[in-house]
């Protein structure tokens, strides 16, 4: 069949095509070692499933308005002011199927042929392919593991040309882990509103913050950024809800419109008795929240602890999400057996053949040095994990 140049332009997404890695190993009965997993290994809150079995029981299970219930709507903007200070109206948020889908539909919103998008790297991995099936371009800003992994001001001034539309900041950011501070933000927001160019601000893994962090939403940060930015969030990451596909987004009123009408031609609306789910979370007590975050810090001090052993790896500190993303460039040119490790894709393999091990290379996310290893996992793995990357680096000649 001769598909379309759109599709036959990207790559299905790496980190799902190595879960699926991964799980075909286990099925073989191998005990795989699994730091590839992009979703929290907590259940998803019995209040909050709770709420889904009664939707179904009450009936709950129609067609609902295209970009969410007015009740969902209500508590995600009653959440936007209680934890960011944000004011948004009931025409200025939408719900849609996964956070994911809230980027792809602003591409498809936003950007004509050529426009251009700028994705920092390293970046989560379907923002390029998103920009590429909108007929845009991704212009990669690359950032250096000494600025914590991010864009400077004076980076921003160099990528942006007459064609940039729009803009990804992802803090916390999946697969880094670092964090924005308000001092960071700033300039490259107001840089953004002063042109006209969309910020969108990435915010999944708000809750996931380490050392007492506080959390500042970039539309927070001034009248006129508020104009210019799209706020990205969802229950995937806080609440344990990967599989329910519920993300939502607030922003200005004709980018929400706009999205609205293409989501209308679509999905129509996310699942209903998902929906109520979502509600349940946003609105329910949220203790368990902390708790996940307790948990998710005392790893990654465990893995950084286990990281620092490893000789020639240099590695991020994470300050939210739950991801570390080292750098192994000291083993490129080294041998195993006699295939010469030549990247992160070669080294990932190597893991995987060698140890057992998953864990997503770095170039599925634009930064080959590194390799990324989620702490969204128990202890005894990140343990034992750790001391399998140890054994399997030190077979490398
Ligand atoms: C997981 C994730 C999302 C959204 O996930 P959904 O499962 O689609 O809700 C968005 N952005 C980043 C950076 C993520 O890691």
């Amino acid at each position: 069949m001769e598909l379309s140049r759109r599709v036959m332009s990207i790559q299905p997404s790496p980190t799902l095509a190595l879960n699926a890695k991964a799980d075909a190993l286990r099925a073989e009965g191998v005990d795989v070692i699994n730091f590839g997993a992009g979703q929290p290994d907590f259940n998803t809150p019995e209040n909050i499933c709770q709420a889904g079995i009664k939707a179904i029981e009450d009936g709950f299970t129609r067609y609902t308005p295209v970009p969410g219930t007015p009740e969902l709507k209500q508590a995600i903007i009653d959440k936007f002011k209680r934890d960011n200070g944000l004011d948004y109206a009931l025409d200025q948020v939408m719900v849609n199927v996964g956070g994911k889908h809230s980027s792809y539909l602003i591409m498809q919103a936003l950007i004509d042929e050529d426009d251009e998008v700028i994705v920092p790297a390293p970046y989560w991995v379907s923002y390029p392919p998103m920009v590429i099936l909108a007929g845009g371009r991704p212009i990669i800003v690359p950032t250096k593991i000494e600025d914590g992994f991010k864009l400077s001001l004076g980076d921003l001034e160099m990528a942006v040309s007459g064609r940039t539309k729009a803009i990804f900041i992802n803090s916390p950011s999946n697969p880094t882990g670092s964090v924005y501070s308000p001092e960071e933000l700033l300039p490259l927001a107001q840089f953004c509103a002063s042109r006209g160019i969309l910020m969108i601000s990435d915010e999944m893994y708000e809750p996931i913050l380490f050392d007492g962090r506080k959390f500042t939403s970039t539309a927070a940060l001034g009248p006129d950024i508020y104009d210019h930015t799209a706020t990205l969030n969802g229950v995937s990451k806080a609440y344990a809800m990967t599989g329910w596909r519920i993300g939502y987004m607030g922003g200005p009123t004709d980018l929400i419109k706009a999205c609205s009408k293409i989501q209308s031609q679509s999905t129509s609306n996310p699942t209903s008795i998902a929906q109520k789910a979502a509600e349940e979370a946003l609105n329910g007590p949220q203790e368990i929240v902390a708790e996940m975050n307790r948990h998710f810090e005392r790893r990654r001090d465990l893995m950084m602890d286990l990281m620092a052993e490893l000789p020639g790896v240099t590695c991020y500190k994470p300050e939210g999400s739950f991801y570390a993303f080292p750098s192994f460039g000291a083993y490129f040119g080294k041998k195993a057996g006699d295939k010469v490790i030549q990247g992160s894709q070669d080294l990932a393999d190597y893991f995987l053949e060698e140890a057992s091990l998953a864990a997503v290379p770095g170039i599925a996310f634009g930064q080959d040095d590194c390799i990324r290893f989620s702490f969204a996992t128990s202890d005894e793995v990140i343990e034992k994990g750790m001391k399998a990357v140890k054994a399997a680096l030190a077979k490398l000649a």
